[in-house]
């Protein structure tokens, strides 16, 4: 077994984040991922993808209803995204917080999409909003044998 590789990970939370087809096509991905990298999370998956369109139709399956659905669907699949699976103590909802709301125009300045968007059709990222959905996220836009149980050097930094 490889030293860095943890053989019992502890069930922590994890959420699916995602840099949309804008966010790519703007150059914004490093930027991205830097800002969970910095928070302290901890990636352990992370894949640039050409989403298909029953992906993406599943993934915001509860949106069916929606008016905007087809358009949602025809956004996420119009250029490859960049798919991020993020592990730690409170990922899912401190995520939220980094992304801003769903209106860049409302979006707090300083969270990414209030930062870098106009309109809530153009909001350049995606997290997944419950814990119980980023397992069920991850699973649907990751094989198993893409995500990697690592273990972090820098936690004794991070954690007390
Ligand atoms: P999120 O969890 O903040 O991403 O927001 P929702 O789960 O409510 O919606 C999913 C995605 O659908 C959003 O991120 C937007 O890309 C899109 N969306 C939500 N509301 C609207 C809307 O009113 N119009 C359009 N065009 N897209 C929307
Ligand atoms: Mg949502």
């Amino acid at each position: 077994v490889v030293p860095s590789l943890r053989v019992n990970a502890a069930a922590t939370e994890r959420s699916y984040v995602m840099v949309k087809p804008d966010g790519v096509q703007r150059g914004l991905v490093g930027e991205i991922i830097t800002r969970f990298e910095r928070k302290g999370f901890q990636l352990v998956g992370l894949k640039m993808f050409q989403t298909p369109k029953s992906l993406a139709e599943e993934h915001y399956g509860e949106l069916k209803e929606k008016p905007f659905y087809g358009k949602l669907v025809d956004y996420i699949v119009s250029g490859p995204v960049v798919c991020i699976a993020l592990e730690g103590p409170g990922v899912v909802a401190s995520a939220r917080k980094l992304i801003g709301v769903t209106n860049p125009l409302n979006a707090e300045p300083g969270t990414i999409r209030g930062d870098f968007g106009i309109e809530v059709g153009r909001n350049v990222v995606h997290g997944s909003d419950s814990p119980e959905n980023g397992l069920r996220e991850i699973g649907l836009w990751f094989d198993q044998d893409e995500i990697v149980e690592w273990e972090q050097h820098m936690t004794p930094w991070l954690k007390e």
